[in-house]
């Protein structure tokens, strides 16, 4: 670790271009499109083929997204042996790599994130982050170092052993067996196999190009994470990406009801079968908090450039938006608390009290803030 702090100019190329993997990577996409626009077109199509290629996509998705990222990566919430395989399983599919190496992989990206030591590091371009870091050779991860947890893990070290093998039976085999039962085995390999690959390919591979470089930099101003509805379409909800580098442990990426993101509303359909628990979230009061920061810092930043002086006006409806959130925070603390004790129904009220004092903190930031900008 403290290697890796003391190298900023760690050659990440040193180790020269993996060929199987860079071929493997191009000629998916040739064979995935267009192969299988080539073969639809002459074969014809038929509703079976999309399907597939859809409950293949929505299956291996969210066993990244929901799986190999929030629970093994960030341990968001607690997942049931029956429901860590179906990700072990759907998740070798993806041609990611195993669990193991995925997630120490993503926990140096976290901890690192920006730097030479963030395997997709978004500093070294757009191109970079999204496909061509995966085209150089890499030591493996030290997942002793940063995944002690999964390296216990007999999933975890069971699909690592057999992850080949599922990716070959399990990603090509699979949809090929579903082909031939409806009569075309060819259209299933090309539709279930190889486009589903390539649209998860991309998918994923987005969260590190566009969610690095499209969108608002709403919880974190200080690294490249951003918010955007648009990617989050585009990858199963990990779109809301500044608040997902925010606050990793939290078992959703979009926090409002209406945010588009499968993998939370997955994740609590999981927990209503009983086959998940524990899902951790952040609460209201520090999430406003770190919004209200980052906008703090943005707003300094663009003040010392104009070098305008905030009045005290401002310091002081800043200072009353600090200290309501305060209140928020401990009344929120008191509200868990009082609700894990089910004493009363005075949680209610406490939360009530939180909430009113985190709409105070926003009245006051709101009008700190446009004084600052009409002077800025
Ligand atoms: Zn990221
Ligand atoms: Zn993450």
């Amino acid at each position: 670790m403290s290697e890796a702090a003391s190298n900023p100019d760690r050659d990440v190329r040193a180790k020269g271009i993996d060929y199987i993997t860079m071929s493997f990577l191009i000629l998916t996409p040739v064979i995935g499109i267009v192969g299988t626009a080539l073969y639809t077109w002459l074969h014809g199509f038929h509703l079976w083929m999309a399907l597939l290629a859809l409950g293949m996509y929505t299956a291996v998705g969210l066993s990244i997204c929901a799986g190999y990222h929030r629970f093994f990566s960030h341990k968001s919430y607690e997942a049931s042996a029956p429901l860590q395989l179906f990700f072990a399983f759907f998740g070798a599919m993806a041609a990611q790599n195993s669990i193991l190496w995925w997630s120490s992989s993503h926990r140096n990206h976290h901890q690192y994130v920006d730097r030479d030591w963030d395997p997709y590091n978004i500093r070294r371009g757009f191109w970079w982050a999204h496909i061509l870091w995966i085209f150089y050779r890499h030591d493996a991860p030290d997942a002793e170092a940063n995944a002690p947890d999964l390296v216990r893990n007999p999933i975890v070290q069971w699909q690592k052993k057999w992850y080949r093998a599922i990716l070959i039976a399990g990603g090509f085999g699979l949809p090929t067996l579903i082909g031939a039962l409806f009569g075309d085995a060819l259209a299933g390999l090309l539709w279930g196999g190889f486009l589903r690959l390539v649209v998860i390919h991309h998918t994923t591979f987005f969260v590190n190009s566009l969610a690095h470089y499209v969108g608002e930099p709403t919880y974190n101003a200080e690294v490249s994470a951003r918010d955007n509805w648009g990617v989050a379409l585009l990858t199963l909800g990990e779109g809301y990406h500044s608040f997902h580098h925010r606050f990793p442990a939290d078992f959703r990426n979009g926090i409002r009801w209406y945010h588009w993101d499968p993998a939370k509303w997955f994740i609590a359909t999981m927990r209503m079968l009983g086959l998940a628990g524990e899902l951790r979230s952040a609460t209201p009061p520090q999430i406003e908090q770190a919004r209200m920061q980052a906008e703090l810092r943005g707003l300094e930043t663009k003040l010392a450039a104009s070098q305008t002086e905030l009045p005290d006006d401002v310091h002081r409806l800043i200072a009353d938006a600090r200290q309501h959130l305060d209140d928020a925070l401990t009344l929120w603390r008191q509200h868990i608390e009082e609700r894990a004790r089910d004493a009363s129904s005075a949680w209610r009220r406490k939360r009530a009290a939180a909430h009113q004092h985190m709409r105070e903190a926003r009245r006051r930031w709101r009008a700190a803030r446009s004084m600052a900008l009409t002077m800025g």
